[in-house]
């Protein structure tokens, strides 16, 4: 992001001239541009081969949730996708390094939700791996391409928030560790998004609003062949059980959240409650006297039902405390931002 780039280009976000179409300015390779200009190249190999990474950030009261948090995480996922090693020779050697700072990153979403006045709402921040050839040498792209959406989310109907969600097992597992690290929040999702696939399938289309299903569990199996539960297809999963909570290590292969982390860090301990970190098998969750989800889009979100067993009857006691206590962090006056 050149200094005149980013002058240059950055719309007024109170200007009149803005029509619908314009909505919302885009951040894309170092300009501020129009819904309509916001293009990428059909050699980008984020659309060849969904190569690159992403992150999805909430934005409360115009302040950006964690915003370090996801800063790290996206250049950690970077340097694993060996972005920093662009613009050098076809193997990758003499890179030039990554195009942006983290503080400009960091700039780039502050602007982007100022040029499109949001004080409650979501940042999607994307690195793809650039414009290339059709072959797969990633190094054959001089330049990661960086992207900055800014706008609303509703991910679940309100409703579900109290009444606890119905949620399946998918059939499909987790993709091996060993053949994608699941802590690489890559622009490929098809193993989650299959997943999703088979628990909207469950759908008729005529359910009341709180048994529609939107989530499914994703399992792993241990090297016994045991089936762990490690996440959802896109939010971490936690279990309460007689009083305590427990969810499976990070290790176990699945996404390190950053809700979950603020849960684990922060918020758990503040109510005085206990968690331990260890790999939860199915027949345990299933037995849970609770379950909740977290995510950036999800935030907190009871389950009172897996598949056709039943945990709860609507959102547990200490779910709906700890969904509360969330609330009132960011709604209160202080946003972590770290
Ligand atoms: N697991 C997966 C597979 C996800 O895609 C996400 C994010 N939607 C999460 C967990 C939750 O992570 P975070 O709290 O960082 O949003």
């Amino acid at each position: 992001m050149t200094p005149t780039a980013s002058a240059q280009a950055r719309p007024d976000a109170a200007d009149a001239r803005a029509t619908d179409a314009d909505r919302p300015f885009i951040w894309i390779d170092g300009k501020l541009l129009p819904k309509s200009e916001a293009v990428v190249s059909v050699f980008d190999h984020g659309l060849l081969y969904g190569d690159g990474c992403f992150e999805g950030i909430r934005v409360y009261q115009g302040k950006i949730f964690k915003c370090d948090s996801h800063i790290e995480r996206i250049f950690r996922n970077a340097e694993d996708l060996h972005m920093m090693r662009q613009g050098g020779d076809k193997f990758g050697n003499g890179g030039k390094g990554f195009p942006y700072s983290k503080a400009e990153i960091r700039s780039m979403m502050e602007q982007c939700i100022e040029a499109n006045g949001i004080s409650e709402g979501y940042i999607r921040l994307i690195f793809t791996r650039g414009e290339g050839t059709l072959g797969l040498n990633p190094f054959a792209c001089p330049k990661p391409c960086v992207i900055c959406i800014a706008d609303t989310i509703r991910l679940y109907p309100e409703t579900l928030y109290e009444a606890g969600m119905k949620v399946i097992v998918a059939k499909r597992p987790r993709t091996p560790s060993v053949c994608l690290s699941p802590m690489l929040k890559s622009l490929n999702y098809l193993n989650n998004i299959m997943a999703k696939v088979e628990a909207l399938s469950v759908n008729s289309g005529n359910e009341a609003p709180e048994d529609e299903v939107f989530e499914c569990i994703m399992l792993r199996f241990s090297e016994s062949g045991e089936k762990i539960v490690g996440e959802c297809s896109g939010d971490n999963l936690f279990i309460v059980k007689d009083g305590e909570l427990f969810t499976s290590p990070i290790e176990v292969g699945m996404l390190d959240g950053i809700t979950r982390a603020f849960m684990i860090n922060e918020l758990i301990p503040a109510l005085d409650l206990k968690v331990t970190e260890r790999p939860l098998t199915l027949d345990e969750v299933m037995n849970a006297d609770e379950i909740f989800l977290t995510g950036t889009a999800a935030e907190v979100i009871g389950v009172r039902q897996v598949g056709e067993t039943k945990i709860s009857g609507g959102e547990g006691a200490i779910t709906k405390r700890l969904r509360e206590a969330f609330r009132a962090v960011v709604m209160g006056p202080e946003i972590p931002t770290d």
